[in-house]
């Protein structure tokens, strides 16, 4: 299988600002930023998207959010940042590697449908 955009950048083949990194998963800014804070957390582990997962991956999956609490506070985002997962090209997934979007940073309006 092609190695996803995000292992490229965590192998540093490409250009990207690793902001966190643990035993199970890293956190990139994203490129397009979408609010003042807004990183990628990313499992490092290659599953295309949640809907692929299975229960070995509960632990896993459970590890992600768990690194946001580290990384919200990192970013001083004082409990108030959004997390979202697109699964899937119609719900506006555009890289096939499982990751958490962490916004924050001002107040976020919701419109998400
Ligand atoms: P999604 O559309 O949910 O699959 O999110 C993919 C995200 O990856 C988008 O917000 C992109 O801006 C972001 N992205 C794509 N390529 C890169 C890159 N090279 N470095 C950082 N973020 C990226």
């Amino acid at each position: 299988m092609d190695e996803s955009i995000f292992i490229k950048i965590l192998k540093k083949e490409i250009p990207g600002e690793i902001v966190y990194e643990d035993n199970d998963c890293f956190a990139i800014k994203d490129i397009n930023p979408q609010a003042p804070i807004h990183l990628l957390i990313i499992p490092k582990k290659h599953i295309a998207k949640v809907s692929d997962a299975n229960n070995k991956d509960k632990e896993l999956l459970g590890s992600l959010l768990l690194a946001s609490q580290k990384i919200a506070k990192k970013f001083d985002l004082d409990d108030n940042y959004r997390l979202v997962i697109n699964n899937g090209p119609k719900a506006g997934q555009t890289v096939f590697h499982i990751h958490i979007h962490l916004l924050g940073g001002k107040s976020l309006s919701w419109s998400p449908g």
